[in-house]
């Protein structure tokens, strides 16, 4: 049977950041289940560099995408992944949410985010033309970045370090026996084993699928699954925007925001709606609920021009409340070489290769 140190489920922006920094001090291989990497969540988000603005101080989503983002950055400059540190404004429509645009700034300077600027109203008709705004803010070090690219250039660094990616192969189960894991995998439709002494499970929104197949891992320590899904319509032509805009958060997410693309391409979303199957066929009867958001903002918004474009699904923990990574090793489950990573939903693709850090030194391999 062949063996490796370390096995890593999932090619997706995280999998493969963490394949990448480990093939540094292992050897590494990485499988995805579909014939190409990052078809699921990787490739249906907005492709927003965050600052790490929102989320509670203490947070793991705090603490990786605000080192993630830094990381990024220099990752992007080094293997010439297309970035732009375009910047975004937050706006508050009305006093009531002002007073939340305070409270968030509050909130970054806490996190590390200490590069907020409030705008004065000549800089947010310049910064957020056209919105509908009584106050902004500017976080200049939000940027945006191809994903497509991104992955390419970690599968590049796997490959640079020998490590090894394959696809069409999938993770059916593994059997610990104290030491090491004797996993099965489904190659092209045949079984196949394989022992490996490190186990990454970074399967997205089927790492709790792949968790249940582990037969050393109790049950209590695999969370809940829910599957919460964001649309974006996209909208054709011209428009105002230099930089992202972002209205206050909402409950589940950041609420619909105007995003840009490399190419300039303007879109709006992602919406929030809890569903019962992972299903990514688009919604056309959210437009109305898009277009009641965006004018909220833009009261400019000639609605015909907004098309349906995808959608990606959050890996949420819980239907209610704030959450965060969940990102296990053997001090919270007892199973010696295995890692869990569930809820990777935004800022996932920003912390990326801070994950991958936070896993190299859960390894104690730095
Ligand atoms: C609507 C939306 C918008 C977002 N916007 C942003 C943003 O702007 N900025 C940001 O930083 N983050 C954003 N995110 C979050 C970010 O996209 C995710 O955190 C990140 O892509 C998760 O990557 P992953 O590798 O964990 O999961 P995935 O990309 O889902 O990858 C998991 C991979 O595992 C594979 N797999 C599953 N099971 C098996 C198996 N049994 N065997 C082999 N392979 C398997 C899957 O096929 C998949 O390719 C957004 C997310 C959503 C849903």
């Amino acid at each position: 049977m062949e063996q490796i140190e370390t096995l890593v489920i999932g090619a997706g922006a995280v999998g493969l950041a963490i394949a990448a920094t480990l093939s540094e001090y292992n050897d590494v291989i990485i499988i995805e289940q579909n014939s190409r990497f990052g078809e699921h969540t990787s490739s249906r988000n907005s492709e927003v560099v965050h600052a790490g603005i929102y989320y509670p101080t203490d947070s793991l989503k705090t603490q990786l995408c605000v080192t993630g983002k830094a990381l990024l950055y220099k990752h992007c400059q080094r293997y010439h992944v297309p970035v732009h540190k375009i910047g975004k404004v937050l706006i508050s429509s009305n006093e009531h949410e002002t007073a939340k645009l305070h409270t968030l700034v509050k909130q970054a300077k806490n996190n590390g985010v200490s590069d907020l600027q409030f705008l004065s109203p000549i800089e947010l008709a310049n910064r957020a033309p056209q919105t509908k705004a009584v106050a902004g803010v500017w976080s200049p070090s939000t940027g945006i970045v191809d994903s497509h690219q991104l992955m390419l250039s970690y599968l590049n660094k796997l490959s640079e370090h020998n490590g090894h990616y394959v696809s069409n192969t999938q993770f059916i189960s593994a059997q610990f026996d104290g030491l090491q894991f004797i996993v099965t995998l489904n190659c092209d439709g045949e079984l196949f084993n394989i022992k490996c002494k490190t186990l990454i499970n970074a399967a997205g929104l089927f790492a709790q699928a792949c968790a249940q197949k582990i037969d050393a891992l109790a049950p209590n320590y695999i969370p809940a699954l829910h599957y919460c899904k964001g649309q974006y319509f996209s909208y054709q032509g011209r428009h105002p925007f230099k930089h992202l805009i972002y209205p206050m958060p909402e409950q589940h997410g950041l609420g619909i925001h105007a995003t840009l693309d490399l190419a300039g391409q303007l879109k709006f979303g992602p919406d929030t709606e809890f569903i019962s199957h992972l299903d990514y066929s688009p919604n056309i009867k959210a437009k109305t609920h898009f277009v009641n958001a965006i004018i909220k903002y833009w009261p400019q918004l000639d609605s015909e021009r907004l098309q349906i474009s995808y959608s990606g699904i959050r890996p949420k923990l819980q239907k209610y409340g704030s959450q965060d990574f969940i990102i296990q090793d053997h001090t919270t489950h007892g199973v010696a070489g295995l890692i869990n990573l569930f809820g990777i939903e935004s800022p996932g693709l920003t912390a990326s290769l801070a994950i991958a850090k936070l896993v190299t030194n859960m390894l104690k391999l730095k």
